[in-house]
């Protein structure tokens, strides 16, 4: 699907964020104060703009609030951070992410009505911390304080030519698999007769914990 962006930013994080989103079809158009910055993205933006996103004006002017998401990537100056994200809010901006460097500014963006706050850093830090701790676990996605989804290959082969009704997967665990990558190949919700091959990927949902002792036992 076809959608509209606004990056709000184009150091590291809003550059990056960027060429993603263009190399996948989609609208964005780029903003920084800085016109080398600007001019790095101005062949494959949708479009670009020089422009202080901490006035008034100029985020109205681009009628921010016509786009689906907008991005506030700017991170040293957290005053320009902050405007630019009450700017936005203010004008009716409808899904605001905003980039903090720290806890405080991130406590703030908060408070202000940023839909969703990240913290790179941080956040690659902990998905690092996981990726070295259970190293099956190719992907993990955080559903809430209590559950989880992860991608877990299975290399064990206690579990390889077993089917997932078999490996009990569900009384055992807790966990429902919802899909197999099988050497490249993705099955959708997975019939329960399914034989697992060695180094399939099972995306699984459920308890943390569970998804946790799931990866160390398929290691
Ligand atoms: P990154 O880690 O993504 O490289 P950063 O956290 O180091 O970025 P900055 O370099 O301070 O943060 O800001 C990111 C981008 O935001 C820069 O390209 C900068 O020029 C731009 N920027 C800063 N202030 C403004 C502003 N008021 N309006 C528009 N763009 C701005
Ligand atoms: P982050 O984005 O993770 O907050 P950063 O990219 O802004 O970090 P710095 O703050 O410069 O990078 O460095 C990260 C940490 O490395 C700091 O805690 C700093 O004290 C430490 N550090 C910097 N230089 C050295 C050094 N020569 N030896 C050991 N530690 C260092
Ligand atoms: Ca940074």
């Amino acid at each position: 699907m076809r959608q509209t962006y606004a990056i709000i930013g184009l150091g590291r994080f809003g550059g990056a964020l960027l060429e993603t989103l263009i190399a996948n079809g989609q609208d964005v158009l780029g903003i920084d104060i800085n016109e080398e910055h600007v001019n790095e993205y101005r062949d494959i933006a949708t479009q670009v703009v020089i422009a202080d996103a901490q006035e008034d004006d100029v985020l109205r002017k681009l009628d921010i609030a016509s786009f689906d998401h907008v991005v506030i990537a700017i991170g040293h100056n957290m005053q320009a951070s902050i405007l630019a994200t009450i700017n936005a809010k203010d004008l009716g901006a409808k899904n605001v992410i905003a980039k903090a460097e720290n806890r405080t500014h991130l406590r703030v963006l908060t408070k202000i009505g940023a839909d969703l706050v990240v913290q790179p850093e941080r956040e690659m830090g902990e998905r690092i911390g996981r990726k070295l701790l259970a190293p099956n676990m190719l992907n993990f996605i955080e559903l809430s304080d209590d559950y989880s989804m992860a991608e877990v290959q299975i290399v064990n082969p206690t579990f390889t030519g077993k089917t997932i009704s078999e490996l009990n997967i569900h009384k055992k665990f807790g966990l429902n698999v919802i899909a197999v990558r099988h050497e490249g190949e993705v099955i959708v919700a997975p019939d329960s007769k399914y034989k697992i091959h060695h180094k399939d990927i099972l995306s699984v949902v459920g308890p943390k914990d569970m998804v946790d002792d799931f990866d160390q036992m398929t290691n």
